[in-house]
């Protein structure tokens, strides 16, 4: 490796020694977003903003899939609005941004910046619903929030950042159950599928819930330094907010019954999950299937004649096949090698003079650094693959990673040992009180992260109090 190179590589802090410095250098090194003027907001840049976009281009096509509709809500909140759901304004309350005056203007009523939009369209629907036909509404909006967050990080937490919120009402408790299940399971599906995180799906616990909800449905992932990550969460707001908001409609015999709602959100914390979960030493590792860019060619010695034209030529060849793109700069090959190694993209094409005359590419990996000598017309079917392989490997490791770092306690003292000792999800008992889960929380830090539907029995009794147990819950400190 020349001098040149290596320095580029020590940009970064291993994730050995200090993970959270890692974290910061990779999301700053490969591009992926700036600090904003006011604390704690970001600017996120055009390769972050690209990774983003097919994310959400990717949930946009599955949530209109399943018949939502997309809407555009103001970002602003009369505080009368907000205040209406008691549960929801205590737990909303002290991240909220006011706007107090208008130009010079003190306002008679103070404007919340949107934390999320439950009261928007709770009041909209008030409004708009009158009849069992009026039923199901099934809106989502793409929004940006503000939460005035005390400590922020890049993704992680942000006082501004992106999502989408989905808002439905139904006629029946059993209608939003089943949009609370469906909406998980299209997070679930987008998370494991396309950005490789296998994620550990389940309810939490009443102490963690949505402000306002009857119940919230999560989805869980683990990071590489073994702490989990919410990914996803879908809420069942049963008739709460409906009564709060008076959204009732006439049923089929004429009677007045109240609404059932739910909502769903999955924000730019992803990206999050993306980086601690791929990202190695090198920097970023992006999935194929919501990479911006899949292959990139680098031709070598690109000075000699023909090199460049042919390197362009593949370019326009492979253009319809997989998203590439081409470094034809006049920077070295080895640094166009750490700069795209650095940005996470699945495969490299490397084409010089020798590989021309041979008529063959180096294909070079990201997550292996394995090279693959591929003659020239193979490659329109050997790339594809190529990039499903790597898809796949990339979600192995990580269900390998999480597995190694899932483990069973029986006892408190196993619990904080293993926490201590090994970190990752805890699998344990609970007898269902918050009292335990209170206690742990404040002796570990760990944190319940939810009640999986696939429950084990490892123990009889609470890792807790040592009484009867309820249910299996996953623990583990979190982001
Ligand atoms: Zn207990």
């Amino acid at each position: 490796m020349g001098k040149k190179n290596k320095q580029f590589v020590e940009k970064i802090t291993a994730m050995e020694d200090d993970f959270a410095q890692w974290y910061t250098d990779v999301v700053k090194q490969a591009d992926l977003v700036d600090y904003g003027q006011v604390r704690g907001t970001m600017i996120i840049k055009p390769y972050g903003y690209a990774i983003w976009e097919n994310i959400k281009d990717e949930l946009d096509r599955k949530i209109k899939q399943t018949g939502h509709s997309n809407v555009a809500f103001p970002m602003f909140i009369p505080e009368s609005l907000l205040q209406k759901e008691k549960d929801h304004v205590v737990g909303f309350a002290p991240e909220v941004a006011w706007v107090t005056h208008g130009g010079d203007e003190e306002l008679a009523e103070r404007i919340a910046v949107r934390p999320t939009s439950e009261v928007l369209f709770c009041d909209y629907y008030s409004k708009n619903i009158h009849s069992y036909r009026d039923l199901p509404k099934l809106y989502n909006q793409w929004a940006n929030v503000v939460r005035w967050e005390k400590t922020t990080r890049p993704f992680l937490r942000s006082s501004e950042f992106h999502w989408q919120e989905g808002h439905t009402a139904h006629a029946t408790d059993e209608d939003a159950a089943k949009e609370t299940d469906r909406m998980l399971g299209v997070y679930a599906d987008l998370v494991e599928n396309y950005l490789a995180v296998p994620v550990l799906k389940g309810r939490k616990t009443d102490k963690e819930k949505f402000a306002g909800a009857k119940y919230t449905l999560t989805i869980e992932s683990l990071m590489h330094d073994g702490k989990a990550l919410q990914s996803g969460t879908s809420h069942h707001f049963g008739s709460g907010f409906a009564e709060a908001f008076d959204i009732t409609y006439l049923d089929e015999n004429g009677e007045s019954q109240f609404a059932h709602q739910t909502s769903w959100g999955l924000s730019t914390r992803i990206m999050g999950a993306l980086i601690m979960v791929h990202g190695d030493n090198r920097g970023l590792v992006v999935p194929p299937r919501i990479a911006p860019t899949q292959a990139m060619i680098v031709p070598i010695a690109q000075h000699k004649e023909g090199v460049l034209d042919k390197a362009y030529t593949l370019r326009d060849q492979l253009q319809d096949l997989v998203r590439v793109d081409i470094d034809g700069s006049d920077k070295m090959p080895g640094w166009k090698f750490n700069e795209y190694e650095m940005k996470g993209i699945p495969v490299r094409i490397e084409m010089g003079p020798k590989d021309i005359e041979k008529e063959q590419v180096v294909l070079v990996r990201r997550d292996t650094g394995e090279k693959e000598f591929v003659a020239l017309h193979d490659l329109e079917a050997r790339l594809p693959l190529l990039l499903e392989e790597i898809q796949s490997n990339l979600y192995q490791k990580a269900l390998d990673h999480r597995n190694e770092m899932t483990s069973v306690a029986t006892n408190m003292e196993e619990f904080k040992q293993t926490l201590d000792q090994k970190g990752g999800f805890i699998k344990a008992m609970w007898c269902g009180d918050v009292a335990c889960e209170e206690k742990i929380k404040e002796e570990t830090t760990a944190t319940s992260r939810c009640i999986p539907f696939e429950q084990e029995t490892v123990a009889d009794t609470c890792v807790c109090c040592g009484k009867e147990a309820k249910e299996m819950v996953y623990w583990a400190k979190a982001y």
